[in-house]
């Protein structure tokens, strides 16, 4: 098996597969170091109560602990989703060398969508960047983890409110 980005953007995605089995939004990343996994997370925020806990965040704090070195120079982090601002800014605190990421995210996406924070130029690293890896897959994932949030919150309002009638019946 050639280890080439959708090797990696694979695993990823099967750790996003993960996060969406807990019920967490679906996101997935791996770090990599001479060809050779050595951090990974899945985004764990509702369980953990930590905001802080994307997958990024937890794929470079098991990559540190490896590496035993707070710098992650010359690794690569794959992830599922395009980094929010504040996994950007870690990424740019890590010295990472190259980021590649499946889809893009228009509300928030650090990386080019909203803000590019891991290029720019008021900042004292740059992150070399590939985006569109398996971005079809991941983006329907997350699209289809969003619809059932959805209606799994129409089908609990419409249950209150159900019951809500039956006990003014029962009155
Ligand atoms: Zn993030």
């Amino acid at each position: 098996m050639i280890k080439d980005d959708n090797f990696f953007m694979q695993r990823a995605y099967e750790l996003a597969q993960q996060a969406e089995s807990f019920n967490e939004i679906p996101v997935g990343a791996v770090i990599v170091a001479n060809g050779e996994i050595i951090g990974e997370g899945f985004n764990q925020s509702i369980m953990l109560n930590d905001p802080s806990a994307h997958a990024e965040m937890l794929a470079i704090r098991a990559a540190g602990q490896h590496l035993q070195n707070y710098r992650m120079l010359d690794c690569t982090l794959y992830v599922t989703l395009e980094p929010c601002p504040m996994c950007a800014g870690l990424l740019v605190h890590s010295r990472i060398k190259r980021l590649v990421y499946a889809s893009p995210d228009l509300k928030t996406g650090s990386a080019q969508s909203v803000f590019n924070l891991v290029q720019s130029e008021y900042l004292n690293h740059q992150v070399e960047v590939t985006e569109g890896v398996m971005a079809k897959e991941c983006s329907s994932m997350l699209s289809a983890f969003f619809k059932r949030r959805r209606a799994e919150k129409k089908a609990q309002k419409k249950a209150e409110k159900n019951a809500k009638n039956n006990n003014v019946v029962n009155e």
